[in-house]
């Protein structure tokens, strides 16, 4: 067995075996529910290439990018036409294997409970798939300040939608279920 591959850290690749797990995949991605969805649809849409993380993308993987982008695509429309999805990466990941998230925007979701998960997809440190497809492009390789992604993490609970701050999860959940949803589409 590889050294680590029991390791939590490593339960992407688990679950790209799982057919409980696997919601789509083709001769290059497997696309994967999230076992902990922070909105009311979450997958992860990974290369079958071993591929660790951002960091260890080259212009080589960029039709692999652009392709694991529109398989997001269309997994959010067959999901739900109507709600607004990113199509995104953590700048800093805690799981290892490359995985793009695809989310809808609603967060309306019982695992979604910290402060670290709310900014980890509503702030800089989701960063658009086609920010990525574009920064490598442009520079070759993709980088990120990590001090100052591990900063915006702690920053103050705000609305995705309308940017009101909130002291507390609960009371920052109470107020998104209140956004029309459907309506965020292409705002
Ligand atoms: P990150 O590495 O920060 O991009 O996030 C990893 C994502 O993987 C999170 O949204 C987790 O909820 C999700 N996750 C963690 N373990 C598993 C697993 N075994 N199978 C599927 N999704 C997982
Ligand atoms: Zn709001």
């Amino acid at each position: 067995m590889a050294k680590n591959s029991g390791h939590w850290s490593q339960g992407l690749l688990a679950s790209m075996n799982d057919a409980a797990a696997v919601v789509d995949a083709d001769d290059r991605v497997v696309i994967i529910k999230d076992k902990y969805p922070k909105a009311l649809f979450h997958f992860l849409v990974l290369p079958r290439q071993k591929i660790p993380n951002l960091k260890s993308v080259t212009k080589n993987d960029l039709s692999l990018l652009e392709h694991i982008q529109k398989k997001g695509e269309e997994i959010a429309h067959r999901a739900n036409s109507e709600l607004k999805f990113r199509f995104g990466y953590h700048a800093v990941p805690s799981m290892s294997h490359l995985h793009m998230h695809v989310i809808s925007q609603d967060f309306n979701s019982p695992c979604l409970k910290t402060k670290k998960h709310w900014n980890s997809f509503t702030t800089e440190y989701f960063v658009d798939s086609k920010d990525v497809i574009r920064q490598i492009k442009v520079k070759g390789q993709f980088s990120t300040d990590t001090q100052r992604m591990n900063e915006l993490l702690k920053s103050d609970l705000r609305c995705h939608v309308c940017g009101k701050c909130f002291a507390t999860i609960p009371s920052l959940k109470a107020h998104i279920v209140m956004h029309d949803v459907t309506k965020l589409k292409d705002s």
